[in-house]
């Protein structure tokens, strides 16, 4: 009598066991950011695609052992040297990033929050405090041009008017390289 018993409580665990397998994305958390992806392939092509160029020899070395690694220490890096450009400094900042495989499901993620058609290739949701990138199209001054809006938003009590905000974000995508 007790076989089937036994049975059900394996099959139970079993179940519990495979619940994280269902859920779609991996998060990550850097110090600025928490940061989901759908699956390795497009961390990793974030992470090419984020080149640093001759910044990347300001930053730690010994800080890029795994994909992981390398891309929470390029945000930090970008969140800090925003912060310094725009002289704007937020120590307990707090954000979400979320790395799409492609532009159309960056696009998507803006029609469903927005009920907008758009072509942008990156965005970031005041709202839900999260930036939005798409893995084939984070080259630097992408990836810093959204951060500009995510320090410009927490910075300020009240939202800058849509105008200058984007003049602060193409600000510190400018001086991303300074
Ligand atoms: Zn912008």
């Amino acid at each position: 009598m007790s076989h089937p018993r036994t049975l059900y409580i394996i099959l139970f665990i079993g179940a519990l066991a495979c619940l994280p397998c269902e859920s779609e994305a991996v998060d990550l958390e850097s110090r600025y950011a928490v940061i989901s992806f759908e699956d390795q392939d497009a961390l990793r092509r974030f992470n090419n695609e984020l080149y640093m160029g001759r910044l990347g020899s300001q930053m730690r070395r010994n800080s890029g052992e795994t994909i992981e690694d390398e891309v929470i220490s390029k945000i930090d890096f970008i969140v800090e040297k925003v912060m310094m450009t725009l002289d704007m400094f937020l120590p307990q900042l707090k954000f979400f990033i979320v790395i799409h495989p492609d532009e159309k499901t960056v696009q998507r993620d803006f029609n469903e929050i927005y009920k907008v058609e758009v072509d942008y290739i990156a965005f970031y949701s005041p709202s839900r405090n999260t930036v939005f990138y798409s893995a084939d199209n984070s080259s630097l001054r992408v990836v810093a041009h959204e951060i500009g809006h995510v320090v410009a938003e927490n910075y300020f009590p009240i939202s800058p008017p849509q105008r200058i905000h984007e003049v602060m974000a193409q600000y510190a995508e400018q001086h991303i390289t300074d």
